[in-house]
């Protein structure tokens, strides 16, 4: 028996790698002591308004805290990684007033969920075709991609795909942050992987870097205050005191993974599913201002864009604007001063003041 399962881990490290993932590795399905916090963080409301971050299990504890509670026929966690970085410029290198920044995992053709899932249930079906005789019979696995009751970085660390930088990302040594991960839970019992020590050491580049001031401390990160959120999250209007640390960011941020050294030699990805959509890559923020509902729709089928609505990629295209300095947005933001949407008005009229009153 023992033996069989050692030959199931190497299957299923073999078949990540057919599969295209860049990284694999196995955790134990424990409750590490990172989860502890998880109820912390949320009672001091870091999370904002991602009230799903917040389900509930059958007796009022977070899902998220306690794997061990809301799957307790699990064992192992299968953690695979993959690479979605590409060759283009960091959002730290371009600096076109007249452009703003979509964050680098939302520029692909497909949407990343299905490109990781379709991966992932390759590895399950190895997984399961590995495992012989009664084990066969009593084996329970789940493919998640997002959707799971589970903090995903945390049994990653555990399972040896990278560490948890002070930027909260998971990080590799070789491959950089740039990872999508999906998570297969088994009730079979594997050897887990070593966990990656932290290699972030004394640098502090991320949390220096952070225009919103969003990592309260390393590792430890403030939603509410972090653009990402803001831009993709946060409905209504953005709190003012934020808008002009957001700069000209249209839908995340990429800022803290584009500073971080171990970004540097990040290599581009080998799978063709993200390759950039045209125009996504430092978009035109007069054009995503201008969409009308259809364009968005052609523009942003299958991508994580549509998370924010279109009225909210143009409340952030309209504070961008103000943020540029550049007073040829004036008469566009006439006209979403006069949108239908109340944010994209309301930020609109914020973002003529400053321009009309900045002098940078
Ligand atoms: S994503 Fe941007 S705003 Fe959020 S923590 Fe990183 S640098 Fe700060
Ligand atoms: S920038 Fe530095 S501190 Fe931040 S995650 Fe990268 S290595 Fe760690």
């Amino acid at each position: 028996m023992a033996s069989q399962i050692s030959d199931v881990k190497a299957i299923i490290k073999r078949s990540a790698e057919e599969a295209g993932f860049d990284l694999a590795g196995i955790a134990p399905a424990a409750d590490a002591p990172e989860l502890k916090q998880f109820p912390e963080w949320i009672a001091a409301g870091h999370a904002g308004e991602m009230k799903y971050l917040e389900a509930l299990d059958d007796r009022g504890d977070f899902k998220r805290a306690s794997l061990a509670r809301v799957a307790p026929w699990a064992r192992s966690v299968v953690v695979c990684a993959l690479n979605y970085n590409t060759e283009n410029s960091y959002s730290t290198q371009v600096h076109d007033p007249t452009r703003g920044w979509i964050s680098r995992y939302a520029w692909s053709r497909n949407d990343y969920h299905d490109a990781v899932l379709r991966r992932l249930k390759l590895v399950e079906a190895a997984l399961r075709q590995a495992v012989l005789g009664e084990l066969q019979a009593t084996l329970t696995t789940r493919s998640y991609v997002d959707t799971g009751p589970i903090v995903e970085r945390v049994f990653a660390k555990y399972a040896g795909v990278g560490w948890i930088g002070k930027n909260t990302c998971i990080i590799n040594q070789k491959k950089g942050s740039w990872l999508f991960l999906g998570v297969i839970l088994t009730s079979l019992e594997l050897a887990p992987d070593v966990p990656a020590p932290d290699r972030c050491g004394t640098c502090t580049r991320c949390i220096e870097a952070c225009p919103t001031d969003a990592i309260l401390a390393p590792y430890q990160l403030d939603s509410n205050k972090c653009i990402s959120y803001l831009t993709i999250e946060k409905r209504g209007s953005i709190p003012e005191s934020l808008r002009a640390g957001m700069g000209r960011h249209i839908f995340g941020c990429d800022i803290c993974q584009d500073v971080c050294p171990w970004n540097r030699k990040a290599p581009a990805s080998t799978a063709p599913e993200f390759d950039p959509r045209p125009g996504l890559v430092n978009p035109a923020l007069a054009w995503l201002a201008e969409m009308s509902a259809e364009e968005f729709r052609a523009v942003f089928r299958g991508s994580p864009v549509r998370r924010t609505k279109r009225s909210g990629l143009r409340r952030n295209a309209a504070i961008a604007m103000g943020n540029s300095g550049n007073r040829e947005f004036l008469s566009l933001l006439d006209q979403l001063a006069a949108d239908e949407d109340e944010s994209v008005r309301e930020s609109a009229h914020w973002a003529k003041t400053r321009l009309l009153t900045s002098t940078e």
